[in-house]
């Protein structure tokens, strides 16, 4: 019989149920749950779906939870399609649930993405899930790189006081006493955004192939429609500063430190990002710059909040 709390919850993350398994399993030392895992204390970040941890730890999962694909609903993965070409994204996924993963597939862009490191948390889900499930967990939604607000209730996520980049102790929130906000500028537009990002993570759970399109879309839009990368990159020059002018600074900081620090090198800007994505490379970049590049059009997109889930797909078509 397999025991149910065992089971991933809906909407946690997948180090969240591996750390409910450990609190559970009554091992006294983390360092051998560990080391028997093959897990190291530093593996276990928020927003890296593409390490070997995480197809390790969903491996583990899979004799627990045989009827859900893990990577797509408890890991951030299936946004990181944004980053990919569609077949590079699905031969990835195929690897990754057959366990063949390198380590190094995130591009090491630390110095250029704010407030993206560390577990975040809500404090009135931390309260519910307790009512609901008898435990706490960490939500994969809070931890999208540049989300400030939860998902559910639009509070203003929390960290923990003492910097949390890796979950090595395996505390759960409801072990954490002390927490402050997650660094950014709230505001009514950094509310909207993670409203919104919530909004385009289900569309990738549900038709990661939406993606592309949207893609597509949105260069069509711009008046870019080359495929060619330097090209683009000369386009993209006059756009960046109006995305910015439209956006605001206060809150490009929010994700990008480019923003914070004044820097005044077209080559780090969001769009810039974007070519440097469709640029082949061996490592992968954060979702973050599509999606941002994605909410500065969003009403052109029709991905208001208004609109269907699915409308960009009719409307792509009928371009
Ligand atoms: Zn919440």
């Amino acid at each position: 019989m397999i025991p149910f709390y065992f089971a991933v919850l809906p909407g946690e993350h997948i180090y969240s149920w591996f750390a409910r398994c450990f609190w559970l399993s009554g091992k006294l030392r983390r360092e051998e749950y560990l080391r028997q895992k093959k897990v190291s204390y530093t593996d276990l970040r928020p927003n890296e779906p593409l390490s070997q941890a995480m197809a390790l730890v969903c491996k583990t999962a899979v004799q627990f939870n045989p009827k859900l694909d893990l990577p797509m609903c408890a890991t951030p993965m299936p946004i990181w399609a944004l980053s990919m070409e569609p077949t590079t994204f699905l031969s990835f996924l195929k690897r990754y649930r057959g366990n063949i993963v390198s380590d190094d597939l995130h591009m090491r862009e630390f110095d250029m993405l704010a407030g993206t490191q560390e577990w975040k948390a809500c404090k009135t889900c931390i309260a519910e899930d307790i009512e609901k499930f008898g435990c706490s967990m960490w939500h994969t939604k809070h931890q999208l790189s540049g989300c400030l607000n939860c998902y559910k209730h639009a509070a203003r996520l929390v960290t923990p006081e003492k910097r949390m980049s890796s979950m090595g102790a395996l505390q759960l929130p409801h072990q954490i006493n002390r927490w402050q906000y997650a660094s950014g500028a709230d505001s009514k537009l950094s509310q909207e955004f993670s409203e919104f990002y919530s909004r385009i993570f289900d569309m990738s759970i549900e038709d990661a192939a939406c993606l592309s399109d949207l893609k597509y879309k949105f260069w069509k839009l711009l008046g870019i429609e080359s495929r060619s990368v330097s090209q683009k990159q000369l386009a993209c020059v006059d756009l960046e500063t109006q995305l910015a002018d439209t956006l605001g600074i206060p809150f490009l900081a929010n994700m990008f430190t480019y923003y914070s620090e004044g820097k005044n090198s077209h080559n780090c800007g969001v769009l810039a990002g974007l070519t440097k994505i469709e640029a082949k490379g061996y490592r992968v970049r954060n979702p973050i710059f599509w999606v941002t590049a994605l909410f500065w059009k969003r009403r052109e997109l029709h991905l208001v909040k208004s609109e269907p889930a699915h409308a960009c797909a009719a409307g792509i078509h009928s371009i």
